[in-house]
C-alpha cells in the first residue's frame, strides 16, 4: 500500500478540512449567474491512491463545473492525439506571469502555456478538428468518463450558455491568436471556443475529481478501472506544466510553498496529483484575487506542511 496507514492518513486529513472550513475569505466567482448562485461555503475534500484505497469529506456528493480544470485534460487530449510537437507548434510551455485570461502571447506569437485561457482555447482548437462539434464533444466527454469513472461527471447547460454569452473576453482572445497566425490552417473559432466553453461546462463531484489526479498519479492508467487513459509521456508532460503553471498568476509561489502538480478553476475546483501516491480534490467556491479556491490553497498548504510525499507517506 502506497499509504500504510490510511485510516491515520484520513485522520489528518479530517483535521485540516475541519480547520479550513473557519476560513470564510474571499468571493464567489459572479461572471456568470449560474456560478454567482454556487453555496459559497460549500466545501468537499476527496482522496483516492493509486492503489484503490479512498475517502471524501464533506458536500462529496455536490456536482460542480470543472472550470479551468479542463485544461490539462484538453492539453493531454491534445498531446496523446498529435504528439508534443504539432501540440508546442501552437502553444508554450512557460508561465506566463499574467492573470488566466490575460490578452498577450508569447515572442513566437503564441498563447504562454496550455494552463491558461488562450493556451486552453487553442488546445481545444486541436481535438479533432475534422469531426463534427457532436463527436469531438463525445471524445472530451468519453475521456473524462474515463478519467473519473462514468458516474462522475455531468454536463451543466445552463453554465455553457451563459459562458458564451458572457465570453467577450475568450472571444478577444481567439481573434488576437487569428490575428497573430497561432491557430493550425482552417480553424473554425466559433467550433472551438463553444468547444472549450462546454469543457468548462463538465461537472464532476470531488471523488470524481480525485479520481482523475489520481489517473494523473498512476502514469495515465485510472486507478478505478485500470485502464490506460494518456501515456505515460503526455502524463508527464502535463504534470509538468501543472507544477509550473496549474494556478494562474499564484503557480511560482504554489510550487515554492506546496511543490505539488495542480490545477484550479474558477468554481473554486483544485485537484492535486501526488505522482506515485494519489490524487485530492478540494472544492470551495470561494476565491482570492487571482481565482483560486481560497481554502483550496490553505488546504494544500497545510498537506505539504504536515507530509513529506517521498514516496511511502509516514503518518
Ligand atoms: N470559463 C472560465 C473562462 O473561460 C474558466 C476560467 C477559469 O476557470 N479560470 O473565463
Amino acid at each position: 500500500l502506497v499509504i500504510p496507514d490510511f485510516t491515520a492518513f484520513c485522520a489528518e486529513i479530517t483535521r485540516m478540512f475541519d480547520a479550513v472550513r473557519d476560513c470564510r475569505d474571499g468571493e464567489v466567482a459572479a461572471y456568470i449567474p449560474q456560478l454567482a448562485r454556487a453555496d459559497a461555503d460549500g466545501f468537499a475534500v476527496a482522496v483516492r491512491t493509486i492503489d484503490g484505497q479512498r475517502f471524501a469529506i464533506g458536500d462529496t456528493a455536490t456536482r460542480y463545473c470543472v472550470q479551468s480544470t479542463c485544461k490539462p485534460i484538453n492539453y493531454a487530449i491534445a498531446l496523446d492525439r498529435l504528439g508534443v510537437d504539432a501540440v508546442h507548434r501552437h502553444v508554450g510551455r512557460e508561465p506566463s506571469g499574467h492573470s488566466f485570461n490575460a490578452i498577450t502571447l508569447n515572442a513566437a506569437g503564441l498563447p504562454h502555456n496550455p494552463m491558461i485561457n488562450a493556451g486552453a482555447i487553442m488546445c481545444a482548437s486541436l481535438i479533432a478538428p475534422e469531426q463534427s462539434a457532436a463527436d469531438r464533444f463525445d471524445t472530451v466527454m468519453q475521456t473524462w468518463g474515463a478519467l473519473a469513472g462514468e458516474g462522475a461527471v455531468g454536463f451543466d447547460n445552463a453554465v455553457f450558455l451563459s459562458e458564451r454569452d458572457t465570453a467577450d473576453r475568450n472571444f478577444a482572445l481567439a481573434y488576437f491568436m487569428r490575428e497573430n497566425g497561432a491557430f493550425p490552417d482552417g480553424t473554425d473559432l466559433k467550433a472551438t471556443l463553444d468547444l472549450y466553453f462546454q469543457c468548462c461546462s463538465i461537472t464532476v463531484d470531488a471523488p470524481g475529481m480525485a479520481t482523475i489526479a489520481a489517473t494523473f498519479a498512476n502514469g495515465g492508467v485510472c486507478p478505478l478501472s485500470n485502464d490506460r487513459v494518456f501515456t505515460s509521456d503526455t502524463t508527464k508532460n502535463c504534470l509538468s506544466l501543472m507544477a509550473s503553471c496549474g494556478l494562474y498568476d499564484f503557480s511560482g509561489e504554489f510550487a515554492f510553498t506546496v511543490g505539488l502538480p495542480a490545477k484550479s478553476g474558477v468554481s473554486g475546483a483544485l485537484f492535486i496529483t501526488i505522482p506515485g501516491v494519489c490524487g485530492i480534490a478540494v472544492w470551495s467556491p470561494r476565491l482570492d484575487a487571482l481565482g483560486n479556491s481560497v481554502r483550496g490553497v490553505e488546504f494544500a498548504r497545510r498537506l505539504a506542511g504536515r507530509f513529506a510525499f517521498d514516496g511511502l507517506v509516514d503518518t
